[in-house]
């Protein structure tokens, strides 16, 4: 598997496995088939509540730890510095691992600085091995790379062939950030899997739209982590690096860029606030 180093030398595979919205019941069994078609990386968080079945399941691997690489992120509930550090003993303990290899806050909403201070004192501690953030845009994620000590490995952010975050990976790189795309096929919307940009470039290597969209992620240096409960899905999805797309083909899909969040837009402030008042009402 090809692996991206971060800014702080710790090396990550560049595809990984993404577990959100998967049952904590059907979290084991589909942790197990994507370890067992090839996955080494597994992107979990405490609010997906299935950390338990992600533990389970790479527990039953027979894999050595050290050949795994786990993620997950502390909740907003769990923003501040005790709150945090309490809520990564007890990912530990679910995740049945003495480290996490990459921790990130979820979003930025509650005392997050506090958050992240627990965070970098856990990695000194030796329980996390890299930490980030996720959903942090613009001014806040400038403002807490500079402010923090150790600067964020990641921000993980909706990045997908219809919302490139060209300027997010512009702000990202200053601090040697590497961006990780959730939602790396638009959850399977917007008509993704029959776009013809895509689909024409793919017939020339033999490959589907949805590998195309995300070998133009990758081929951009950046880390995907799509999600399918199918396992023939998740092999499609990890058979992108086989192929290279020519310039003449990025500059096609970059031109597929809305310059803006499919998911959500985190460039109008109406589209925010809904965002912060739903996250807020959440019962996790
Ligand atoms: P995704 O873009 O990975 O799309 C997943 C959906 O696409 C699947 O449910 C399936 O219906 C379809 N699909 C997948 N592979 C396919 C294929 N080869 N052919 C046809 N259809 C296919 O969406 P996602 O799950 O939202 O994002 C991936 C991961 O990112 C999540 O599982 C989670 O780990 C992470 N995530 C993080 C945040 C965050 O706030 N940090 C938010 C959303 C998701």
């Amino acid at each position: 598997m090809e692996k991206i180093k971060l800014n702080n030398g710790v090396e990550m595979p560049l595809i990984g496995y993404g577990v959100y919205l998967v049952t904590p019941e059907e979290c084991e069994k589909c942790v197990s088939d994507a370890l067992a078609v090839g996955y080494r990386s597994i992107d979990t968080a405490q609010a997906y509540l299935n950390e338990e079945g992600v533990g389970k399941a790479w527990k039953k691997s027979g894999l050595k730890r050290e050949d795994l690489f786990l993620t997950t992120k502390v909740w907003i509930t769990n923003s501040g510095d005790k709150k945090a550090a309490d809520s990564i003993d007890n990912s530990l303990k679910k995740l049945q691992t003495d480290y996490i290899d990459l921790l990130l806050i979820h979003q930025p909403f509650g005392d997050y600085y506090g958050t992240y201070r627990a965070m970098e004192r856990a990695l000194k501690d030796g329980k996390i091995r890299a930490i980030g953030v996720s959903n942090f845009y613009y001014d806040r994620f400038e403002d807490l790379a500079d402010n923090m000590e150790i600067k964020p490995a990641v921000n993980q952010l909706e990045v997908n062939v219809f919302s490139q975050q060209k300027r997010m990976q512009e702000i990202c790189s200053a601090y040697g950030t590497h961006l990780m795309a959730w939602g790396p096929l638009v959850h399977g919307e917007n008509g993704i899997f029959t776009n013809p940009v895509l689909e024409g470039i793919g017939t020339k290597y033999g490959k589907t739209a949805a590998q195309v969209a995300l070998r133009f992620l990758v081929q951009s240096g950046i880390i995907v982590i799509p999600k399918s409960v199918r396992i023939e899905r998740m092999k499609e999805n990890l058979e992108i690096l086989d192929f290279t797309l020519s310039n003449e083909e990025m500059e096609k899909i970059s031109k597929l860029d809305t310059g803006h969040g499919i998911a959500a837009d985190f460039t109008d402030i109406e589209q925010l606030l809904g965002l912060y008042h739903i996250l807020k009402s959440m019962k996790v």
